[in-house]
């Protein structure tokens, strides 16, 4: 059994407590949470500073961990995908150790769940050992040419089928962002995974050529198409941003994850919450800034009450994997954003979206979410730059 205790535990699911102990049992689920002064302080677990639940990162790429630091920053995503696709094949120990060092580093800073996007097999080995929850989306992407998307649908099925579960694990196929998935591609995602129930994601509005794509079939996407040789002559504009395109073809009975967000203006995600009731937003500030040194605008989503979550996006495109870091880059350049606000996006928000909100994301009676001790917080709740997060159970 462990009792633990800080200056306030945070539960998220009820208001912050002063001088709370948390008990658990030696598996970590909660079995009670009880004021200080019933208890023998000599039985406690006592830290300076917040006690909250485990953290959720609703968006890696854990397979791209062995390419930290080789693409430049502030390029846009467009040169940004074009180093990805070229530099991305070594060796598979080289990828095998990265994965391994990233996912503990996650683990060190208070993360208990991930839902981590594949393209190949490279991560499944240390997803089966469980040790956090993962969601695994296997995404797929024919660049928009139907002559090709059967092929890219049989290929990204034998690679989903070569995932092993580990309890309290999850899959489903994905696409990957409107640029990139034809219709018909939409449709055979659609018809297998299950109905309801399950969870998909999509990269969404990150960069303007992505929407000059679709407004008017014009821009760098099309440069980029030529310079790999392939043709768009059967794509046509719809004259609307890249997201009505997503939402014309995605299942609005599915749990969608849209990423990244950073042009998604208030119009658009009352678009896009109308479509579903099961909408969530990722939002990864510091790969932002890496790819495009430029961020979403978070008073859109607080004025719409959209269900925001947190990710890293991969070490390709970010400098850690830290829920807390993300944290800290949203409260140093748009500092309205309340902490509890935050602290729910990297907790109950994004457990909600894997569907993983059984045991994880809040400190209640019950869960197993993991237990994290941030430092850092002034008495005036607001992160500061020194800010520090570790696991305590
Ligand atoms: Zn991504």
């Amino acid at each position: 059994m462990h009792k633990i205790t800080a200056d306030w535990v945070c539960p998220v699911s009820s208001k912050p407590l002063e001088n709370a102990v948390v008990i658990t049992d030696d598996s970590g689920q909660i079995l009670a949470i009880e004021p200080r002064e019933k208890h023998d302080p000599a039985s406690l677990e006592t830290h300076r500073g917040i006690l909250v639940p485990g953290f959720v990162n609703t968006h890696c790429h854990l397979e791209l961990s062995h390419m930290k630091g080789k693409v430049d920053t502030g390029t846009g995503l467009i040169p940004f995908i074009t180093g990805v696709v070229t530099q991305r094949n070594t060796s598979a120990e080289v990828i095998a150790e990265a994965i391994e060092k990233a996912e503990q580093e996650m683990l060190d800073g208070g993360i208990v769940a991930l839902g981590d996007i594949s393209n190949a097999p490279d991560t499944f080995a240390a997803k089966a050992r469980g040790r956090m929850r993962y969601h695994t989306f296997l995404e797929l992407f024919d660049f928009l040419q139907e002559a090709g998307t059967e092929k890219t649908f049989a290929d990204g099925l034998g690679v989903y089928e070569q995932i092993e579960l580990a309890p309290g694990s999850a899959r489903s196929l994905v696409p990957h962002a409107p640029y990139s998935v034809s219709k018909k591609l939409f449709e055979k995602i659609n018809a297998f995974n299950p109905k309801s129930n399950i969870t998909v994601s999509i990269h969404n509005q990150e960069t303007p050529p992505e929407e000059t794509l679709f407004l008017e079939k014009k821009g760098g996407f099309l440069d980029f198409y030529g310079k790999f040789g392939i043709s768009l002559d059967q794509f046509e504009a719809t004259g609307k941003s890249s997201i009505y395109y997503a939402l014309t073809h995605m299942n609005p009975e599915n749990r969608s994850i849209f990423v990244h967000n950073t042009l998604t203006s208030r119009a658009h995600i009352e678009a896009a919450q109308a479509w579903s009731p099961h909408t969530f937003w990722a939002t990864c500030p510091n790969a932002n800034l890496y790819i495009e040194n430029r961020l979403p605008d978070y008073s859109a989503f607080l004025d719409t009450q959209a269900r925001v979550t947190i990710g890293t996006d991969s070490l390709t495109s970010n400098w850690q994997l830290s829920i807390l870091e993300e944290m800290k880059t949203i409260a140093r350049y748009q500092s309205y954003v309340p902490f509890a606000t935050m602290l729910r996006w990297a907790t109950l928000n994004g457990a909600q979206a894997l569907g993983f909100d059984d045991t994880l994301g809040t400190l209640e009676i019950g869960k197993t979410p993991g237990i994290v001790l941030i430092q850092g917080v002034s008495p005036d709740w607001k992160l500061r730059g020194e800010a520090m997060a570790r696991r305590v159970v």
